[in-house]
């Protein structure tokens, strides 16, 4: 059987009063890539950001690689070492140099010798076509390029699941394809299991095992990639890809 590596069960969510998320369901096998689709204020952000402990949940349960979790900030950080997240705006620090940047948490929070994620740093820079920038500072690049940099450092923690919040979406038309690219390699390549939100349905229907299709904070539906795009379920779906021009 495939390793289960998150299951979300009856999860709940409020801002104050209001309910944002409603009885969340779905689960993540290794390897598997789901796309979290669905109009403007569905949810979709809200949803990555409580997978990844950026926001508390009052109901439900969240199980990571089998184990429940226990939504404490002291567990949550543990958990973040695994769970890596790139969102719209690439959050570099600025004050340190590329390489600095990406050194920082596998040496500082993982205590590994830096040496050793150096080499690799060096390596997945390479692998994005920025080796030549490990001395810049984040100033120094462009928004597609600080973009990869995002990708290189989460990945350079060695998650076990990778969470893209719309990482291309302030980007030039022009830098998009390349971000697009390395997270298409991440899945082909190394089978990275990755939830994506994104607006890019080309995209999206290259990548997808599945999309949750979301409105007002629930699913409506949980159909494979190739289906959801050819023939979905719901109404709201399809009026949802022709508003996308898709
Ligand atoms: P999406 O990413 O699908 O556009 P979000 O998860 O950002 O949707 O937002 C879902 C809903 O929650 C929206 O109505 C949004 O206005 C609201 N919302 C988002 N963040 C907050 C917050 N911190 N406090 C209150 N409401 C919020
Ligand atoms: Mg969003």
């Amino acid at each position: 059987m495939t390793e289960e590596i998150l299951k979300v069960e009856h999860l709940n969510k409020f801002y104050g009063d209001w309910q944002v998320l409603h009885d969340i369901n779905f689960d993540l096998k290794k390897g598997e890539v789901v796309t979290l689709l669905g109009p403007s204020g569905s949810g979709k952000s809200t949803l990555i950001r409580t997978l990844n402990g950026l926001e508390p949940f009052r109901k439900g349960s969240i199980y990571f690689k089998g184990k429940k979790i226990d939504p404490t900030p002291k567990e949550w950080q543990k958990l973040r070492q695994e769970i890596g997240m790139v969102f719209q705006s690439y959050d570099l620090f600025p004050n340190l140099t590329v390489l600095d940047n990406i050194l920082l948490a596998p040496t500082k929070v993982q205590g590994r010798n830096r040496a050793d994620v150096k080499k690799e740093a060096m390596e997945l820079l390479d692998r994005v076509d920025l080796a030549d920038q490990a001395n810049s500072y984040p100033r120094q690049l462009s928004g597609g390029q600080k973009q990869r940099i995002a990708i290189v450092r989460a990945l350079a923690m060695h998650p076990e699941l990778m969470l893209f919040d719309e990482v291309t979406a302030s980007l030039d038309p022009e830098m998009v394809r390349g971000v697009l690219e390395i997270i298409k390699e991440l899945s082909d390549r190394d089978h990275m299991t990755m939830i994506i939100v994104t607006h890019e349905m080309n995209f999206a229907a290259q990548i997808a095992d599945r999309v949750l299709f979301l409105e007002n904070g629930r699913i409506l539906e949980e159909t494979p990639g190739k289906q959801f795009f050819e023939h979905p379920q719901t109404a709201r779906a399809a009026e949802f890809l022709s508003s996308m021009e898709f």
